[in-house]
């Protein structure tokens, strides 16, 4: 079949879920029997997620080939069950990176490189290449930013220049806003009008508009934005807010999306049809596994990317919080997830008190100095007062450095990240990190991707994974010290997953806790609602046993 592509761009505001919009449009195509790539595009100059704040971008996602991007790759894997790769995350920078490299190598003949075409055809060129190397049938585009952006003119333009090519096989989808101001108390539909013409000023007629808002669309708004709009009734799509992001398929496939989309990019609706009841079944019964869980699954995250003074969860740890939920789901529990800061832990000792409230305790990545002696007082909270603890990455290395000053009696231990000069470095830089770091090179130059993981026969981690290896995905500088395993072991700490290739740490476990585990990788990222990752069931599972 040749490739089809749907362009979804945003309308009024982002952050009105255009990145969960697009997944449930890929869920519900793959439940017809098509192969789907998501892509998303960023319009930023950086080449990467990777050297971004993460309170004021969100999570930094990594795909299984070590490329750090942007957290709506989560999402798609998400919804699609599937691994994607770094090809799937395009920015504006790798954009101009590619074509000025290749200008300076007189790819372009000699003659002047330009803005237009130059620049929309080095984004067409990666789209195809995406869709050839998945032998796609449908190409997702979600272009980052709203419609009338300066910024993401030039991905418009790259679209334009591909519906003008092929009209048949080409659509766009705009998901937009309607608000409902407090004073009005109904819903506006002008904005969306106008974010369709900026639209359509940049060359683009929608196909679909997909209505966010806090409500569904009625009847005569729907007419209204056809009217002014220029979009059939049929494919204006009412999008309201869902109790849960995993809904959204469902609430799609009930105004008929995916009819629509098929009859617009000309795909036959007879071979890919819509499975009976909406959706398919391992997807329906996923729905049915969240409105049966019942009884409350507390569990605490401690860490430090919070909004700052307010306590509203920033993205920074959504792969943590899915992989959370999945987890619970999967003991039939209803999750309830709250943040602790890791500053007030080292402010205000009795919040530490707090702490035994909880079913358990989560420590997850993170990087530098701040709120880490917080972060030490709660894992020795939670291994001496037996709460189950889960730490990832940065919090499995900040559990060995609470294990060694607390337990080794090497006091002063510490992470080289934080102390360069402690007398005891448990967690230390790699060499080939260091080097990197004394260059300055530091965007990409972490231990990125999937890298394997042997497990030790009986430990906690070889059971809740049933296997005897694994691969993780990674994201660190940092290492578990070998110097000091001797020691850590003797003291009953277990080493419970190492990397067979470079003899690295992988897992660390306490026997004999009723769960006490922290992983140098990060699991999280390869959570699915599907596919709840092992070692989140095993932490609920233990959490759910925990009486309080
Ligand atoms: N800062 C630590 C390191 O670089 C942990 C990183 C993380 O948690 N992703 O090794």
């Amino acid at each position: 079949m040749i490739t089809r592509y749907l362009f979804v761009t945003g309308g009024v505001m982002s952050g009105i879920g255009k990145g969960i919009a697009v997944s449930s449009i890929a869920r519900i195509l793959k439940d017809r029997g098509l192969r789907v790539a998501p892509v998303k595009i960023d319009p930023y100059i950086n080449v990467d997620a990777g050297t971004m704040n993460p309170l004021e971008h969100g999570e930094v996602f990594v795909t299984e080939d070590g490329m750090e991007c942007d957290q709506d790759l989560g999402n798609y894997e998400r919804f699609l069950d599937e691994s994607l790769t770094g090809h799937h995350s395009i920015t504006t920078g790798q954009i101009y990176q590619t074509v000025i490299t290749r200008e300076r190598n007189l790819g372009y003949g000699g003659r002047c490189v330009e803005v237009v075409p130059d620049i929309p055809n080095e984004v067409i060129r990666r789209l195809r290449e995406v869709a050839r190397r998945r032998r796609a049938d449908v190409v997702i585009v979600e272009v980052g930013g709203t419609a009338g952006e300066y910024q993401n003119i030039l991905f418009l333009e790259a679209a334009r220049l591909m519906r003008r090519g092929n009209p048949r096989h080409i659509a766009v989808a705009l998901v937009s806003y309607l608000p409902i101001p407090h004073a009005v108390g109904e819903m506006k539909t002008k904005p969306t009008q106008q974010a369709v013409r900026a639209l359509q000023s940049a060359g683009l007629q929608p196909d679909f508009i997909i209505a966010r808002g806090a409500q569904s669309l009625d009847a005569p708004r729907k007419r209204k934005l056809a009217l002014f709009c220029n979009v059939d009734e049929a494919r204006i799509i009412s999008a309201p807010d869902a109790e849960y992001i995993y809904r959204v398929p469902e609430l799609f496939e009930r105004e008929r999306l995916g009819d629509r989309l098929l009859e617009t990019l000309h795909i036959s609706s007879r071979r890919y049809r819509r499975p009976s009841g909406g959706i398919a079944a391992p997807w329906r019964r996923l729905l049915r596994r969240i409105d049966r869980a019942h009884g409350e699954l507390r569990i605490a995250l401690i860490g430090k990317y919070f909004a700052t003074g307010s306590f509203v969860l920033s993205d920074a740890y959504l792969s943590v919080i899915e992989a959370l939920k999945h987890g619970a789901w999967a003991v039939g529990r209803r999750p309830v997830l709250v943040w602790i800061d890791a500053e007030q832990l080292e402010r205000d000792t009795r919040a530490l008190a707090v702490l035994g409230k909880f079913h358990g305790l989560l420590v997850p990545g993170g990087f530098g100095g701040r709120g880490v002696e917080g972060k030490l007082r709660a894992i020795r909270f939670a291994r001496e007062h037996r709460i189950p603890f889960l730490g990832l990455c940065y919090g499995m290395q900040l559990s060995v450095v609470e294990f060694a000053r607390n337990v080794c009696g090497l006091s002063g231990a510490h992470t080289t990240e934080v102390n360069p000069k402690t007398r005891h470095p448990v967690i230390d830089i790699l060499p080939e990190q260091e080097r990197l770091l004394r260059e300055r090179v530091l965007g990409g130059s972490m231990r990125l991707g999937l890298f394997r993981c042997a497990l030790r026969p009986s430990s906690v981690a070889a059971r809740a994974y049933k296997a005897r290896e694994t691969q993780e995905r990674h994201r660190h500088r940092y290492e578990l010290n070998n110097a000091y395993r001797e020691i850590l072991e003797r003291k009953g700490m277990r080493m419970s997953g190492v990397n067979p290739d470079r003899d690295l740490v992988e897992i660390a476990e306490l026997p004999g806790h009723p769960f006490f585990v922290g992983t140098q990788f990060h699991p999280e990222l390869q959570s699915r609602p599907l596919h709840p990752h092992p070692l989140f069931v095993a932490f609920a599972k233990a959490a759910a046993r925990r009486k309080r």
